[in-house]
C-alpha cells in the first residue's frame, strides 16, 4: 500500500512531466516570435532582401548558440559576448554578410572564425557544403557540439589558422572572415574561385574597420569594393 506522502510525490511527478514539454514548447514558440520581429525591425527594415538569408536568418535558433548568461538578450540588436574574449556578430552584419556572398544551394563557402557557430548555421541554411576554422581550440569544441546539436551536421569544422585558409577543400565559391585582418590574406584570395566573393573586415584592431567586398575576376584581376564601416575583434595568429 502506497503512503499518502508517496501518492503526492507520484503525482507531482506526473503533473511536472506534463507541463515541461508544454513550458519548453512555449518558449520556443516565445523565441520564434523574437526571431521573426528580429528580421522584420532590423534586417529587412534595413534594406535585406535576399530571401533565402531572411529564411535563414528566421530559422536559426540564435539563443542556442550564446552562453546561458545572454540567452535573454539573443535577438537584441547588437553583438554579445561569447567568452575568450570574442563576440558573436549583431544579427544584421551577420545578414549582410551572408546576403553580400550571392549565395545559392550549391555554393561552397569558407568561414574563418566560427566563434558560436552561428554564423556557420545561418550559412548551412542556405547551402549544403560549409567549411569552417576557428582558433581558439575550446571555442571550437563549443561551437562543433553546438552545431551537431542544433542538426547542422553538414557543417564541417576545424581548429587553427584561417589565415592560411583550408587547402584541402578549395577552391571556395565564397570566403567570409569574422575577425578583423590588418589586410587580405593572400592565402584566402588564392583560394577563392574565379567569379568568388569574400567578405572580410580589414582594418587596424579593436577600431572602425571597412568591411570591404573582394570580386576575384581572373588570376590577375581582384576587385574590391567597401560596403561600410564596423567593429570586430581582430585575426588572431598562431
Ligand atoms: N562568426 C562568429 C563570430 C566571430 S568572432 C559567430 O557567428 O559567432 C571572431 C572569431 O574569430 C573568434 O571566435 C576568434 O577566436 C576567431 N579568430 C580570430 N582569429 C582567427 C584566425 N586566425 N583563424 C580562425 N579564427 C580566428
Amino acid at each position: 500500500m502506497k503512503t499518502q506522502i508517496e501518492k503526492k510525490i507520484i503525482f507531482l511527478l506526473i503533473i511536472i512531466f506534463i507541463a515541461f514539454p508544454l513550458f519548453s514548447d512555449k518558449t520556443k514558440k516565445e523565441y520564434e516570435k523574437q526571431r521573426k520581429n528580429m528580421v522584420k525591425s532590423q534586417i529587412k527594415y534595413r534594406g535585406i532582401k535576399d530571401e533565402p538569408v531572411l529564411n535563414a536568418m528566421r530559422n536559426v535558433p540564435r539563443h542556442l548558440f550564446v552562453p546561458k548568461s545572454q540567452r535573454s538578450k539573443s535577438y537584441y540588436d547588437r553583438p554579445l559576448p561569447i567568452g575568450f574574449g570574442q563576440t558573436i556578430s549583431q544579427p544584421y552584419i551577420v545578414a549582410l554578410m551572408t546576403e553580400l556572398l550571392c549565395l545559392t544551394d550549391s555554393s561552397k563557402v569558407l568561414e574563418i572564425g566560427t566563434g558560436s557557430g552561428y554564423q556557420a548555421a545561418v550559412l548551412a541554411e542556405i547551402t549544403d557544403e560549409v567549411y569552417t576554422i576557428e582558433i581558439v581550440g575550446k571555442l571550437h569544441k563549443i561551437s562543433n557540439e553546438t552545431l551537431k546539436n542544433t542538426g547542422y551536421t553538414n557543417v564541417k569544422t576545424k581548429s587553427g589558422d584561417g589565415y592560411f585558409g583550408w587547402e584541402e577543400h578549395a577552391p571556395f565559391d565564397a570566403i567570409i572572415v569574422t575577425c578583423a585582418a590588418e589586410f587580405v590574406p593572400p592565402p584566402l584570395i588564392k583560394q577563392l574561385n574565379i567569379g568568388g566573393v569574400m567578405c572580410i573586415p580589414v582594418g587596424p584592431p579593436f577600431q572602425v574597420q571597412n568591411l570591404v567586398l573582394i570580386t576575384k575576376k581572373s588570376e590577375e584581376d581582384i576587385k574590391t569594393e567597401v560596403i561600410t564601416y564596423v567593429r570586430f575583434v581582430p585575426l588572431l595568429r598562431d
